[in-house]
């Protein structure tokens, strides 16, 4: 079995040993975790590049808010739109997306592969076909229904509160074996019940003998119509802070999966792609909300996802998923505390009654209208705009969800705009309609970044071919959320884990012509 290299052992004046391998994978998230074993287990020589560190094993996630979104998210938890909207959060840690997620797993809808199919082009996968990866992706994240004896008083109350009203909604499916209910899993899960890539994919990929590097940074692909490829390599150290030495990889493919931020500037610096490169991208901006209830809730006890109001989802034959569902959420209280309605002493106050908060996440897929660019000084930005659409539904998301705590006997609900909005009854209701959404006025999050370096048949309006494969370069792939042309789910970890194994499946099914 192969080992993973910690690529911060090599300071600025270290000169590593240049690589060569069959095929590098730059991001080791879902897509490049799954894209690394399929291929790896398929013979070929395979090398993962990751930025972030390896945060397995004892003492490594530590439950610690400050400590942990420093390490094991992009940019510490600090990345945001240009316009200061939306947090854009992404894991930078060995396994991607999947260390700090949800854990929540809602594949890809039949209605969305026929929009793609429809009005995107996409006929390169049989029904067959999709149904095996699909499967293969349930089954790597061991998806199992989450039990009704883990469903926390916080996702109760949603529950309660819905029902009351008559409202649709369903106990989610998860990747976690054996939870412990600790509720940290936005910054890691210390006792390892997640199946992640980490504990999945990777450990086969190293068996099938690919080598993982970590705290390395993909910066450039050079000699991108050549046979072989050189990919820049910059080493990181060992907190991910500064950079050390460079080295190359030399791959006859290169796959990225970094991301749609780390895919799109990758490809630009690499000078591929497009004029759809950075573009058609869907952010999935999420709504919080809070209600402090009469009884204690203690919501950061347990599975913080487990019950989703489903009645206002919509599949739109043209634009795939629409309306917005309501899910129950929390974090620890550094985190809710950034999201209190009101700031100073009203904060306090309302801080002080944490035990009895309940929360949700209000989600709205969005139409594919971001863009990810470099500024004129090389600084990434994303720039997001707001439709109609997406207002008129945030609005109705955030009455749908003030009558849900209500109805479940909250004494407030608080939605943390600008300035703050307390609802106490129906009649406060109203004032919902005069939430401007205007830039800077609400603390939207997102967690499904999708998008960038779309596929599709036409190279006006896509950046890769139907078989991810970067138009213009020779036997360079996207197999991560970036090619996805709408938004794929509710949720996108099996959505991108599906995609990569159809993806890299084909590649390594039909190896001798492709990379030749
Ligand atoms: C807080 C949060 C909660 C979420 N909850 C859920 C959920 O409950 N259910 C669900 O289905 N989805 C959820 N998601 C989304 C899901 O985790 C992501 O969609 C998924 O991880 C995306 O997979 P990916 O392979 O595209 O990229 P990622 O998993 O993000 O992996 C990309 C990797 O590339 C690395 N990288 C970037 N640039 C470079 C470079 N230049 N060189 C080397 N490495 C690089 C990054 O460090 C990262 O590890 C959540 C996401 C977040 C952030
Ligand atoms: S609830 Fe706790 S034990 Fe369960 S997966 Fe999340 S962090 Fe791990």
């Amino acid at each position: 079995m192969s080992e993973i290299v910690d690529c911060s052992q090599w300071g600025a004046a270290a000169q590593p040993p240049d690589m060569r391998c069959e095929v590098l994978v730059i991001g080791s998230g879902c897509g490049g975790a799954t894209a690394a074993r399929v291929l790896a287990q398929a013979g070929r020589r395979v090398i993962v590049l990751e930025e972030g560190g390896d945060f397995v094993g004892p003492g490594r996630l530590t439950q610690r808010d400050l400590a942990m979104y420093d390490q094991v998210y992009a940019d510490r938890g600090g990345r945001t739109t240009a316009c200061r909207s939306i947090s854009v959060l992404s894991g930078r840690v060995l396994g991607g997306g999947g260390v700090i997620n949800a854990c929540d797993v809602v594949p890809i809808a039949d209605e969305t592969w026929a929009t793609w199919r429809k009005y995107f082009g996409i006929d390169a996968f049989s029904a067959s076909d999709i149904a095996a990866a699909t499967q293969r992706a349930l089954t790597d994240l061991s998806a199992n229904p989450i039990a009704e004896e883990q469903v926390n008083k916080n996702n109760q109350i949603l529950r309660r509160g819905s029902q009351a009203l008559g409202w649709r909604g369903e106990l989610m499916r998860h990747n976690r074996v054996d939870c412990k209910g600790l509720g940290s899993c936005l910054i890691g899960c210390p006792v390892g019940a997640k199946r992640n890539p980490r504990m999945v994919s990777i450990p086969l990929a190293l068996q099938a003998g690919a080598q993982i590097l970590t705290r390395a940074r993909a910066e450039q692909i050079r000699d991108v119509r050549g046979r072989q490829k050189t990919v820049t390599v910059r080493c990181l150290d060992a907190k991910g802070y500064r950079e050390g030495a460079t080295f190359r990889v030399i791959a006859d493919v290169v796959i990225l999966a970094a991301g749609p931020v780390g895919t799109t500037t990758i490809l630009k610096t690499s000078g591929l792609g497009s004029a759809a490169l950075g573009r058609f991208v869907s952010l999935q901006p999420q709504i919080p909300i809070t209600a402090v209830m009469p009884e204690v809730v203690n919501a950061f006890d347990g599975i913080p996802q487990a019950y989703a109001v489903t009645e206002f989802e919509r599949h739109d034959d043209q634009r795939g998923l629409t309306g917005f569902r309501i899910e129950p959420i929390f974090g620890t209280p550094g985190v809710i505390g950034s999201l209190v309605s009101e700031p100073g002493a009203a904060g306090k106050a309302l801080m002080a009654q944490l035990p009895h908060f309940a929360a949700a996440l209000l989600l709205l897929p969005d139409e594919p209208l971001a863009q990810i660019r470099r500024n004129w000084r090389q600084q990434l930005r994303i720039e997001y705009q707001f439709t109609e659409d997406y207002r008129s539904r945030a609005r109705q998301a955030i009455q749908a969800a003030a009558r849900v705590y209500l109805q479940a006997g909250a004494q407030v609900v608080a939605v943390p705009t600008c300035p703050a909005l307390t609802i106490r009854s129906e009649r406060d209701l109203a004032q919902i309609d005069k939430i401007s959404l205007d830039p800077a006025t609400l603390p939207l999050i997102s967690a499904h970044q999708q998008g960038g370096a779309r596929m599709g048949p036409d190279a006006e309006t896509s950046v890769c071919d139907l078989d991810g494969r970067v138009r213009g370069g020779r036997d360079i792939f996207v197999m991560d959320t970036s090619v996805f042309p709408t938004t794929s789910s509710s949720h996108t970890m099996a959505p991108v884990i599906t995609m990569a194994h159809l993806l890299a499946g084909r590649l390594a099914a039909h190896w001798p012509q492709t990379a030749s």
